[in-house]
């Protein structure tokens, strides 16, 4: 190990950020950059998003003004982010095979097992332990999704990607099913150099992938279109012309980053936490149309797929079942839902119904047919 400093001395910060870095990787981060914290383009970026109305429903990216883009109005003092990627793809999961097989439900990879929030404050706080050891008291504070904070703009600053044209962070050798964290601190470690090439070249298969045409131009998502926004953070009804091509995808989508030809570096996941929890990864939409409210919330306490409720998570099946293939099974779990509760749900469930019957039409002209 470096010594960074000896007792008294002023910290050698050159050898703390390489410390950093090996520390980082013993708390079982893929990659960790050190960037800062100017993000004066990245703000005008925002600025155009937002004007757009491409944020829909999601006032937050809008509510905090420039602390989101001024790392040191929403910690003050702060100099330095460091950043942090893990990988979450688990091993021996299913994607692209999934979305196949569409009387199975798709679930986000990201969120078949347990939520990585709290996995990863705890290593970033950890890592601030150790860095206190060895410097003293210092300003810091760890962000993972917690706060507004530019994670895929700093990270980028940090050297861990470039922006896709799907607008995510784009790593060569690591894809882009990754999280990432950030630690907000007041000393003033060397930066690494931002990750300036853009790797897509001529390619645009995300684009061309997206069920639903949401990304308007090269890095640039409306997120009203987008699927894992249709099925997380919009809270009312989805937009009809968006159900069918929804496909059986009931909680976010993964279709952008499945096509990009540096998926196939992705490496799998060792983290326990991640992997698949009540066969989330595998499931059939009728199996999970029937939880129950106690099994939901029995089943998905520590998964990132709670926050969404009981009744958005029925909403999102039942358009899935509306877009599966006719079957008594799928007719049947439909009508057993057909005076559950809520305006919400019922409507989904009708619609649904509607697609059944149209296609059970279409298959008894078929039979008919000499
Ligand atoms: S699919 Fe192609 S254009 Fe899209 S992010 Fe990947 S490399 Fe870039």
């Amino acid at each position: 190990m470096t010594a960074v400093s000896a007792p008294g001395d002023t910290p050698d910060m050159n050898a703390l950020a390489e410390q950093i870095k090996a520390w980082g990787r013993e708390l079982g981060f893929q990659q960790l950059g050190i960037s800062d914290v100017d993000l004066a383009d990245h703000e005008r970026y925002l600025e155009r998003w937002l004007a757009a109305g491409y944020h829909g429903e999601m006032g937050f990216m809008a509510k905090h003004g420039t602390k989101r883009t001024r790392p040191a109005e929403l910690v003050p003092g702060t100099l330095r982010v460091i950043s942090v990627r893990l990988d979450y793809l688990p091993a021996e999961v299913e994607t692209t095979k999934v979305l196949g097989q569409p009387q199975t439900a798709y679930v986000s990879r990201y969120a078949t097992g347990r939520d990585y929030h709290k996995l990863m404050r705890k290593r970033l706080a950890t890592l601030a332990k150790w860095m206190e050891a060895e410097v003293g008291a210092f300003g810091y504070r760890a962000f993972v999704d917690s706060a507004p904070v530019m994670e895929r703009a700093l990270a980028r600053k940090a050297g861990l990607g470039w922006f896709g044209k799907n607008a995510m962070l784009l790593n060569p050798r690591a894809g882009s099913l990754f999280f990432l964290g950030e630690l907000y601190t007041d000393l003033p470690l060397p930066v690494d150099a931002p990750f300036e090439s853009d790797h897509c070249g001529s390619c645009s298969a995300c684009r061309s992938a997206c069920p639903t045409g949401a990304i308007v131009e090269d890095r640039v998502v409306d997120a009203r279109a987008c699927i894992s926004y249709l099925t997380i953070e919009l809270h009312g009804a989805i937009p009809e012309r968006y159900r069918e091509a929804m496909g059986n995808r009931v909680f976010g989508c993964d279709d952008c980053q499945l096509v990009c030809p540096f998926t196939r570096f992705t490496r799998a996941s060792r983290e326990a936490d991640f992997a698949p929890r009540h066969d989330l990864d595998r499931a059939s939409l009728v199996a999970l149309f029937a939880w129950s409210e106690e099994e939901f919330l029995e089943k998905t306490a520590g998964s990132p797929i709670r926050r969404i409720g009981y009744a958005r998570w029925l909403r999102n099946l039942a358009v899935g079942l509306g877009n599966a293939p006719w079957s008594e099974a799928v007719e049947a779990a439909l009508w057993a839902r057909l005076a559950y509760p809520s305006d919400l749900v019922r409507e989904h469930v009708r619609w649904a119904l509607a697609r059944q019957r149209e296609k059970r039409q279409e298959l008894i002209a078929v039979s008919r047919k000499p």
